[in-house]
């Protein structure tokens, strides 16, 4: 078996039986992640939502179909990328992941980031955006202050690019967000086709 494959299978049967904080007592399904290994660009998010819970699969809810049409916008498809969450099982009610439930998931996040190397690292959101900024040296002062900037930096030995951008979700409940992810989403593009 492919070597990339292997350790993103182990990751996964990790995830779906871990027990190192409390989000799992809560959940009906982890959600690791999904996509191509080989991806060019990841992106993270804050943690499953309501459908995500329901189906074990990131970004399906009303965030994911927004999150489809951006990439589409740009000619991306879904298996082109890799896609993980901060927090692999559903905080209750929706609530921010606690900062001991990030310390406790994001070796698997750091882990996967290993496994895919992307050259790009879309963060999504405040607790994305915050957790890769603590992990390269960046303050982090909140999201409107940073997106659409990006940010080279090494992370675990690598050179990676960092683009933080709103949630999509924010955008569902602020549509003068879609405007600026959508402005967003070109940069990743003109990013890409750089590489
Ligand atoms: S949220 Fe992360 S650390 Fe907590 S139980 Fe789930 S997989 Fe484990």
């Amino acid at each position: 078996m492919d070597a990339k494959k292997k350790l993103m299978e182990e990751l996964i049967a990790e995830v779906n039986v871990c027990r190192r904080c409390q989000l799992w007592r809560h959940a009906k399904n982890a959600v690791p992640g999904e996509g191509s290994l080989d991806a060019q660009v990841m992106f993270i998010g804050e943690a499953p939502g309501y459908w995500e819970d329901l189906k074990g699969r990131p970004f399906v809810g009303a965030a994911g179909r927004l999150l489809d049409e951006l990439l589409s916008s740009i000619g991306l498809r879904r298996e082109e990328i890799y896609i993980a969450n901060v927090v692999k099982h559903r905080p209750p009610g929706n609530r921010d992941p606690k900062p001991d439930e990030v310390e406790a998931c994001t070796p698997y996040l750091d882990r996967q980031i290993k496994i895919i190397q992307p050259k790009v690292l879309v963060t999504l959101g405040r607790h994305s955006t915050g957790y890769v900024f603590s992990r390269v040296g960046l303050k982090f002062r909140g999201v409107t202050e940073v997106r659409g900037r990006v940010y080279l930096k090494r992370l675990f030995g690598m050179p990676i690019q960092i683009l933080p951008m709103f949630h999509p979700a924010a955008a569902l409940y602020n549509p003068n967000y879609k405007a600026v992810l959508a402005e967003d989403f070109k940069r990743l593009r003109a990013i890409l086709e750089s590489l």
